[in-house]
């Protein structure tokens, strides 16, 4: 029996295809205003993509890599494949400006597929969310709950959805 399989997004986060989903803010659609989330799949699938210029408009200046939209995408294109997203929870501060999300990627190069657990940061600035950096020295044994929490990570993507 032939199954139809509906094209998901690199991120699959919302069960879209990706021109309703993660590539709306790719053309400038939409922008990451609602939820730190936005960015972290967004960028996600600008990996996929290699779209280096979505990437570094989504960086904070204060952060940005000293490089060229160009020469970044080349980068990426040479790399590994990104093969998956998983979210495991989203912090963010009561005033909604700071945030943290803590996921894992799932890479294929050469040696196989090899999965790292990262924290980000973000901050709401002019009106949108950035991605800022990693956070440093985290201690993956004492994180806050919320890092921890699919309720975290639902909230967030009904505010993206809303
Ligand atoms: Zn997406």
């Amino acid at each position: 029996m032939a199954v139809i399989k509906k094209n998901i997004c690199h991120c699959g986060l919302t069960g879209k295809d990706y021109r309703s989903c993660c590539g709306l803010y790719h053309t400038g659609a939409r922008v990451t205003d609602r939820s730190p989330l936005e960015v972290l799949m967004s960028r996600y699938s600008a990996f996929c993509e290699s779209n280096g210029e979505y990437l570094l408009k989504t960086w904070h200046p204060d952060f940005r890599p000293d490089t060229t939209a160009k020469k970044f995408s080349r980068e990426i294109k040479n790399g590994g494949k990104w093969v998956k997203l998983k979210v495991y929870g989203v912090l963010v501060n009561p005033e909604r400006t700071e945030a943290m999300i803590r996921y894992e990627l799932s890479y294929r190069d050469a040696s196989g597929v090899v999965r790292s657990t990262c924290v980000s940061n973000f901050v709401f600035e002019d009106g949108r969310w950035f991605y800022t950096d990693e956070a440093e020295n985290t201690d993956m044994n004492a994180l806050p709950p919320e890092l921890d929490s699919a309720d975290t990570v639902r909230a967030e993507l009904d505010l993206i959805a809303g």
